[in-house]
C-alpha cells in the first residue's frame, strides 16, 4: 500500500552538526534503546511485514551504530520490495567503525546513504563543532569499500557544485556502487523561489552535461528537485491538486514520540510536507495496524495541505 517507509531507530548520534536537531533527542534515544528496543524493532517488522513497501529509510539517531542494526534488516529484507536505505553521517571513531556489527547484513538490498555538507576541511570543522575531517573521509573511503550501494547527497549551491564533485571524486574515487543525488532545493543562493529552482537544476544539468573531471564513471546521478510539480502547481493556482501525494499513498513515515517500559507511542504522518504539527499516533498495546490503514483511508487530512511546506518555496 505504501511505496516507501521510513523508520527511526533509537540509537543515538555521535555528531552534533549544526543542520541537524536529531543529536538534541540522544538522551531520550538511549532511554528507549535501553528500555524498549525489542518493543519498538518488533513494532516496525509488524508494520512492514503488513505493508511490504518498495523502499525503507532507515534513520535515527544514527541507526549504523546500533548493536545488531544487521540481524534486524536482514528480519525484514524479505519483506521490503527492491532497497533499505541506511542513513549515517560517517561521524563515529575508527574503533566505532570497525566494530560495526554488519556480519549479517542483507547487502545486496543495502544503499548506505549519506546527506554531504561538502568538502570544504573549515566549513566542516565549523558545521559538525569539530568532527575530524580525516576520520570522516577515512570512514567514507573504509565504508565505501563494503558490498553495498552507497548513495551520496549533496546540499550545496550549485556555484561550487563542480568543485565538489572534483574532490569527491578525487578521494573517494567512486565506482558504479555509488550514486550521487542533488538535492536542489535547499540551497539556491539565499533565493528558495521556484523561478531560481528552475534555474539551479538547469545549471546544475549544464554541468553534468559537460563532465566533472574523474568523475567519467558510471556514476548515477539523481537531479530531482522535490516537490518540483506541487510547487508549480501552487504557482499556477491549481493548489496542491497536482500533488501525486494526495492521488495514492506513498510514504508512511514514523517518529518515536513518547515510551515507558510498558508501551511505545510513535507519531506518524503520511506526507513530510504537512504541517509540523500534524501527525498521528500509533500506541503499542492500544492501536492495531489496520488503524493506520484507516487513517489513511478515513481520515480527511488532506486540509492540512493548506499549510503544505512546499509553499514557502512558491
Ligand atoms: S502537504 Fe499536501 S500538497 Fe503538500 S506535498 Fe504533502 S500531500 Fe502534497
Amino acid at each position: 500500500m505504501f511505496k516507501a517507509i521510513r523508520i527511526q531507530i533509537p540509537q543515538p548520534c555521535k555528531a552534533q552538526c549544526k543542520w541537524c536537531g536529531t543529536w538534541k533527542k540522544n538522551n531520550f534515544f538511549t532511554k528507549l534503546r535501553d528500555e524498549n528496543l525489542s518493543l519498538i524493532l518488533d513494532t516496525y517488522s509488524e508494520i512492514i511485514r503488513e505493508y511490504k513497501p518498495k523502499y525503507l529509510y532507515v534513520s535515527g539517531g544514527e541507526p549504523i551504530l546500533l548493536p545488531q542494526i544487521d540481524k534486524f534488516l536482514q528480519r525484514v529484507a524479505p519483506w521490503v520490495g527492491k532497497y533499505i536505505y541506511l542513513f549515517t553521517s560517517f561521524q563515529f571513531s575508527a574503533k566505532r567503525r570497525d566494530n560495526l556489527s554488519l556480519e549479517k547484513m542483507p547487502w545486496e538490498k543495502m544503499v548506505l546513504t549519506h546527506t554531504s555538507a561538502g568538502f570544504d576541511e573549515k566549513y566542516w570543522l565549523d558545521m559538525t563543532h569539530g568532527f575530524p575531517f580525516e576520520l570522516y573521509l577515512d570512514n567514507i573511503i573504509k565504508l565505501g569499500q563494503k558490498p553495498w550501494h552507497k548513495r551520496f547527497k549533496f546540499i550545496l549551491n550549485h556555484k561550487y557544485l563542480r568543485g565538489e564533485l572534483e574532490k569527491f571524486a578525487d578521494i573517494i574515487k567512486p565506482d558504479n556502487s555509488w550514486s550521487i543525488s542533488l538535492k536542489l532545493m535547499n540551497n539556491q543562493s539565499g533565493d528558495f523561489g521556484a523561478d531560481k529552482i528552475k534555474e539551479t537544476k538547469k545549471n546544475v544539468i549544464e554541468i553534468l552535461d559537460k563532465g566533472v573531471a574523474n568523475l567519467s564513471l558510471p556514476v548515477a546521478f539523481k537531479t530531482k528537485i522535490t516537490g518540483e510539480k506541487i510547487i508549480e502547481g501552487f504557482r499556477t493556482g491549481q493548489g496542491s491538486e497536482l500533488c501525486p501525494y494526495r492521488h495514492q499513498p506513498l510514504e508512511l513515515r514514523f517518529a518515536l514520540y513518547k515510551g515507558t517500559p510498558e508501551y511505545i507511542k510513535f507519531k506518524y504522518r503520511f506526507c513530510s510536507h504537512f504541517p509540523s504539527n500534524k501527525h498521528f499516533i500509533f500506541k503499542t498495546g492500544r492501536d492495531k495496524i489496520e488503524d493506520i490503514t484507516n487513517a489513511y483511508k478515513n481520515h480527511d487530512f488532506f486540509h492540512w495541505c493548506k499549510k503544505c511546506r512546499l509553499k514557502l518555496y512558491t
